[in-house]
């Protein structure tokens, strides 16, 4: 498993799963970057499991590479797991097609970083 610090990925017989943190008091995952549950403060975390899956929110694509890991262009995204919690996260379009918000996305690991792609099924 990888640690993005909010979100846990690893892969298993069926690709790559998603773990996010939610509150044990209201069930409620945690926002993005959140350390304490909105709704009861600092109640005890625990890892929930995740499909992978989501729906691309937004996206911002750099023209311009800060990492040589990263050639230009390259997308970075806004994906909102089905499970409920939103994340930053790369964006990859294998056909070099146009992201479009609303798209189905399913998450894989690439070199230890989590990258979203359309998901074949739509
Ligand atoms: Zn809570």
């Amino acid at each position: 498993m990888e640690n993005f610090d909010h979100v846990v990925a690893g892969t298993d017989g069926a690709g790559c799963t998603v773990r996010h943190l939610r509150c044990e008091a209201c069930g409620d995952p945690l926002p993005y970057g959140a350390r304490l549950c909105p709704r009861c403060g600092p109640a005890r975390l625990a890892w929930a499991p995740g499909s992978g899956k989501g729906v691309l929110r937004s996206y911002v694509i750099y023209h311009r590479s800060y990492d040589p890991d990263m050639p230009a262009p390259y997308a970075v995204s806004i994906v909102e797991l089905d499970e409920g919690p939103r994340l930053l996260a790369r964006l990859e379009m294998p056909d070099r097609g146009s992201p479009a918000p609303g798209m189905r996305v399913t998450a894989e690991l690439k070199n230890g970083c989590l990258v979203f792609r359309p998901d074949d099924k739509g």
